[in-house]
C-alpha cells in the first residue's frame, strides 16, 4: 500500500534552506530582542558578554549569544525565566529533576497552540488523521506527555483515549472495546504492553496501525520487536518540557532520524568539550533555540542529549533537518574502567542476538577492591529455569561475549526470569551506580 500523509503541510515543512534560513534570522532576532528586554537573566548574561540585541542580525550570528542550562532554570525556578506578565501564562508542565525540585515550564496559550501544531505534525508522519483512535498511556499531569499528545489529537480532530499509566489489563481491554488504531506511549511499555497482548492472545483483535513512542532512548531492534509482535509501524517521538514536551523532533516513515521544527526551534549540534558547531554527521550536544515561544523562550539551550544532524532532503521530501537517535546523554554515560559507556550500547546488544534474550537489563556499577565491576542483569526466556543448568550457563557466557564486544570491557551477567526487572511508565532506570563517586 503506498504510504499517504494527508495533513502533510509541504509549505512549512518542504522549505528550501534560504527560506528557512530567512525565516529563523527573522524570528531569532525578534526573539533576542524580546528576552534581553523582558527577561533579566538573558539581559545580565548578554550585557556580561557585551551583546546587544543589535549585533544579532540573523541566524548566522546566533553564537555569539549566551548558552542556557538546566542549572539556570533551577536557579529561576519557579518562574525567573518570564518574558511574560504572569496572567499569560496559561499553564505549567513540568519534570521531575534529580535533585527534588522540578524541571518547570511554563506556556502561554499560543505556546499551547504552537504545542498542538508540533504534535499534530508527527502525528501526520506517523499516517495518522483526523479518523483516527489514538490510546495515549503517557502519565497526565506535570508530565508532558499525556497531554501534548492530547494537544496534537486536537489539532489533527483525532479522538483521544486518556487513559493514562498504569492498569495492563484496563489499558488492553479499552485498546480492543474502543478499537485505538495508535498508541503513544514509553517504548519500554510498548514492548511489554505488545508481550502482554500477545499472551492474551488479543493481537488479532486490535485495530491498531501505528506507535508514537518516545520520552526515552530505544533502539531500532526494539522497534522492530514492537512492530513485529503487534504488526504495527513505530515511530519515535523527541521532545522535553523546556522546549515544548513531545513534538520537537519525530521520525517519518522512513527512519532516517528524526525531523526537527526547525522553524520554531532551531538546532544546534556542538562539541561539548569547545561548544564549536559539528558538521553534519558528526555527533555532538544538541542545543536549541526556542524561537517563537512566549512564556519561557530559551537560548541556545544545552539539552545534553548526544546526536548528529543531517541537513539533506529526505525521502519523504521534508527539508526540516534529522538528527539521529540519541547516542546517550551527557549524565547517562558511565565511565567504566576509563570507558565512556552508554546504556543503549547494551540494550543494542541484547537485541542483535535476536530473540534469545528480552531487551529489558539493568545495568549496576560497583567497585571492588578499587576496581570497577559491571553486572548487567538480563532477563531470558523461561524454559531456561526449567531446562539443564548448562544451557543457562551457555548463554550467560554467550551474552558476556557479546557485551564485551560490544562495550569493550568485561561483563558479569546475571541471567533473571521473564518480567523480573520492574518495567517502567515513565523512563526506564537502566543504571544503578554504587560507586559513590
Ligand atoms: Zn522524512
Amino acid at each position: 500500500m503506498e504510504w499517504t500523509e494527508r495533513y502533510f503541510d509541504k509549505e512549512k515543512e518542504c522549505m528550501s534552506r534560504d527560506e528557512m534560513t530567512a525565516l529563523q534570522s527573522e524570528r531569532l532576532v525578534k526573539q533576542v530582542a524580546n528576552v534581553y528586554n523582558n527577561v533579566a537573566f538573558y539581559n545580565k548574561k548578554m550585557k556580561e558578554l557585551g551583546i546587544e540585541p543589535g549585533d544579532i542580525k540573523g541566524i548566522e550570528d546566533i553564537n555569539k549569544l549566551p548558552f542556557t542550562t538546566k542549572e539556570d532554570l533551577r536557579d529561576n525556578y519557579p518562574f525567573g525565566l518570564l518574558a511574560v506578565p504572569k496572567s499569560k501564562v496559561a499553564r505549567v508542565q513540568g519534570s521531575s529533576g534529580t535533585t527534588g525540585k522540578l524541571t518547570l515550564a511554563s506556556y502561554t496559550q499560543a505556546d499551547t497552540e504552537l504545542w498542538g501544531e508540533c504534535v499534530a505534525r508527527c502525528m501526520t508522519m506517523a499516517g495518522l488523521t483526523d479518523e483516527d483512535i489514538i490510546h495515549t498511556c503517557y502519565g497526565y499531569g506535570l508530565f508532558t506527555g499525556g497531554l501534548g499528545i492530547d494537544f496534537g489529537a486536537r489539532k489533527l480532530g483525532a479522538m483521544v483515549i486518556p487513559m493514562s499509566s498504569g492498569n495492563t489489563q484496563r489499558q488492553m481491554m479499552c485498546m480492543e472495546d474502543f478499537a485505538a488504531t495508535a498508541i503513544a506511549c514509553t517504548p519500554s511499555y510498548a514492548l511489554y504492553l505488545a508481550e502482554s497482548l500477545r499472551d492474551a492472545g488479543l493481537v488479532d483483535k486490535l485495530k491498531i496501525k501505528a506507535g508514537i513512542l518516545g520520552a526515552e532512548p530505544w533502539t531500532v531492534e526494539m522497534r522492530e520487536q514492537i512492530e513485529s509482535i503487534l504488526g504495527i509501524k513505530c515511530f519515535d517521538i523527541y521532545g522535553l518540557c523546556e522546549i515544548l514536551g513531545p513534538g520537537v523532533a519525530m521520525e517519518c516513515v522512513h527512519h532516517k532520524g528524526l525531523h526537527i521544527h526547525e522553524d520554531y526551534f532551531y538546532p544546534e549540534i556542538l562539541n561539548p568539550a569547545t561548544n564549536e558547531a559539528c558538521a553534519d554527521g558528526e555527533t555532538g550536544e544538541l542545543v536549541f533555540t526556542t524561537l517563537t515561544k512566549e512564556a519561557m523562550p530559551l537560548i541556545r539551550y544545552r539539552t545534553k542529549d548526544l546526536t548528529s544532524i543531517d541537513h539533506s532532503v529526505c525521502d519523504c521530501g521534508r527539508t526540516l533537518p534529522r538528527i539521529s537517535k540519541f547516542k546517550g546523554r551527557t549524565d547517562d554515560m558511565k565511565v567504566i574502567r576509563g570507558v565512556n559507556v552508554f546504556p543503549t550500547q547494551v540494550e543494542a546488544a541484547l537485541l542483535s542476538m535476536g530473540g534469545e534474550v528480552a531487551p529489558h537489563y539493568m545495568m549496576i556499577v560497583d567497585r571492588e577492591n578499587n576496581m570497577d565491576k559491571l553486572t548487567v542483569m538480563v532477563e531470558v526466556d523461561e524454559r531456561y529455569f526449567s531446562d539443564e543448568i548448562r544451557e543457562l550457563e551457555g548463554l550467560k557466557n554467550k551474552i558476556a561475549g557479546v557485551l564485551k564486544q560490544a562495550l569493550g570491557i568485561a561483563v558479569h551477567v546475571k541471567l533473571v526470569e521473564p518480567k523480573t526487572i520492574a518495567r517502567s511508565e515513565g523512563k526506564a532506570k537502566r543504571v544503578i551506580d554504587n560507586r559513590n563517586l
